[in-house]
């Protein structure tokens, strides 16, 4: 279960005139990952290290380079704009629609709801898995859930036009998210490794 630490792999920096380290390291179940160390103190005032988790043929693996420290900064700040916007969509969403949402689904039959949400199974989750979480969490957890900003168009779907300034919203929403991908792209474009 012990990790072992690998010999440091030197590689030149983005200016050219030092390096970075890469440290690995890898236990006896094949797991590995590393870490990057700038040395060059030119880079290290200007550069901070870009990571990114992403899954691919199941397999989980971490894209690295090293970016200008602005840039970085800058898809932060994008990345927080779209969470601090999904938040407030959904507060908006649940005052302006909660209780006729709620209302909507009273006294009905868990399948019926299940129909509703799903159309007729159309989409996730299936009927078993809808049970079991109504069985898990409640239904009124689970109908809150679809307040979620990517559930929003099943509410819009089912209780009709008349949430058009949240259709508003959404689109707001999608505008900001739009631009945190491209920033994200310019990041990853931008980066040295
Ligand atoms: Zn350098």
């Amino acid at each position: 279960m012990s990790w072992e630490v690998h010999e440091p792999i030197k590689r030149p920096c983005p200016c050219g005139k030092g390096h970075y380290a890469v440290i690995g390291r890898s236990d006896d179940w094949n797991r590995f990952d590393e870490h990057w160390d700038m040395q060059c103190p030119a880079c290290h005032a200007e550069y901070v290290l870009y990571t990114l988790d992403y899954t691919r043929k199941g397999m989980t693996a971490t894209y690295r380079g090293w970016v200008p420290s602005n840039v970085l900064r800058e898809l932060e700040a994008a990345m927080a704009a779209v969470e601090e916007a999904r938040k407030q969509l959904s507060s908006y969403a649940i005052a302006a629609l909660g209780a006729r949402w709620t209302a909507h689904f009273a006294g009905k039959a868990k399948k019926t709801v299940w129909h509703e949400l799903t159309e007729n199974g159309k989409h996730y989750p299936s009927l078993g898995t809808f049970y079991r979480h109504v069985a898990d969490s409640g239904m009124a957890r689970v109908l809150e859930g679809y307040f979620d900003p990517r559930e929003l168009p099943t509410v819009i779907r089912i209780l009709g036009p008349s949430a058009s300034e949240l259709t508003e919203r959404m689109a707001e929403v999608a505008r900001l998210e739009r631009e945190m991908d491209a920033q994200d792209s310019r990041a990853r474009q931008q980066a040295f490794s």
